[in-house]
């Protein structure tokens, strides 16, 4: 492959077709960059930056990290969000996810060390595992199980988070890890099985909504454009600071608290049916976001009462599909 984009600025988004992905390329394209999408397609469709694809400043790959990057590449700043999200995809083919996490980020730790450039990781509070300090501090070092259904997406973030740290101690690449809590917003896949694209489709279907567990387990729900803010604001950091950071909204709330807050939403307040709470499934999820607060001078500004209701709004406008839980 010839030389892509040449100019000074170019920005690589590993797995740039997904939910957080897409607002991300719409977001630095809007800041004037050139873009560079790489995606497989396994979760976000071609469809997610098809709007993106008639600027001329906008290049889509088709491409799996775990193979060898294509050659010619040579971006200023890589933003490694390329992993499914969601446990039931990324459980699907969780020899797929660790390869995901670990070879792919080798692959892309090895194109920003070549190019010299910033590269930074969407981690995740998954790292977190099941946490026994609450909220959770970037320095509790967590409580993961190495063997249960979501390992393969927890130990593989986790294995990413140890290959950028080593490549800035030893290759001196210059790194930034995002420890990203529950987002949601506009763009998130109907059929990702995630509380609040499942609850939302849910009631607008008129069907039930399905919580796993008794729905006293709780979440901390970041609005997306929030999350871009970010993600964008620690790629853009001194030099001096890598983090890990967390990013989230620190408004944690019980899964029957969000029902009842999609309930609220619903012209018609949908029936709610229990279902068995999947294995591993975090009882606690809460930020401490001084960090972010101090390095970024950033904090959550979407309440989630106005989240959801923005994201309801854009589901209302769309057609949903819902799956049965992992
Ligand atoms: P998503 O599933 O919508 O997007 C992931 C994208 O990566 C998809 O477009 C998918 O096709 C692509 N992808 C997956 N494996 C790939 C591979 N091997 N090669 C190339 N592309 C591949 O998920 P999202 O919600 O947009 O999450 C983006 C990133 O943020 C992920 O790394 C995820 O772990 C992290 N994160 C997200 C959340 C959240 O709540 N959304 C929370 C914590 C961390
Ligand atoms: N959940 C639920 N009903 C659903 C989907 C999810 O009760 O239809 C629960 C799930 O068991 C978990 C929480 O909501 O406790 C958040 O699930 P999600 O898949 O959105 O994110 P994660 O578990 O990765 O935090």
């Amino acid at each position: 492959m010839s030389e892509i984009h040449s100019e000074s600025h170019v920005t690589l988004v590993a797995g740039g077709a997904g939910f957080l992905g897409a607002h991300l390329c719409r977001r630095l394209l809007a800041q004037g960059h050139r873009v560079i999408c790489m995606d497989s397609f396994l979760t976000g469709p071609r469809e997610n930056v098809a709007c993106m694809l008639d600027d001329a400043r906008f290049m889509l790959i088709h491409h799996d990290i775990i193979n060898p990057l294509p050659k010619g590449l040579r971006p200023t700043q890589i933003y490694n969000l390329a992993c499914a999200a969601s446990p039931r995809h990324y459980q699907a083919d969780p020899i797929h996810t660790v390869r995901t996490c670990v070879q792919g980020a080798l692959n892309l730790l090895e194109l920003a060390t070549a190019s010299n450039a910033r590269i930074l990781q969407a981690s995740t509070s998954e790292v977190y595992g099941g946490p026994q300090v609450h909220p959770q501090v970037e320095g509790y070092h967590g409580n993961v199980n190495p063997v249960g259904l979501r390992s393969c997406y927890d130990e593989g973030k986790r294995c990413a988070e140890t290959l950028f740290t080593d490549y800035a101690r030893q290759r001196h690449t210059s790194v930034k890890i995002a420890r990203i809590f529950n987002t949601y917003g506009p763009g998130m896949a109907p059929d990702d099985g995630r509380v609040v694209s499942n609850f939302i489709c849910q009631a607008l279907a008129g069907e039930a909504l399905t919580i796993y567990g008794d729905g006293s387990q709780t979440r901390s729900l970041c609005y997306v454009d929030d999350m871009i803010d970010g993600l964008v604001l620690l790629m853009n950091s001194p030099a001096g600071f890598q983090g890990p950071v967390n990013l989230g909204n620190t408004e944690e709330v019980s899964v029957l608290d969000i029902a009842r807050r999609v309930c609220s939403l619903s012209p018609g307040c949908p029936q709610i049916e229990f279902q068995p709470l999947p294995s591993d499934d975090p009882v606690l999820r809460c930020p401490d976001i001084e960090l972010a607060k101090r390095h970024l001078s950033w904090q959550p500004t979407v309440s989630l009462d106005e989240g959801l209701a923005r994201t309801y709004a854009y589901f209302a406008g769309a057609s949903c599909r819902v799956h049965e839980p992992t």
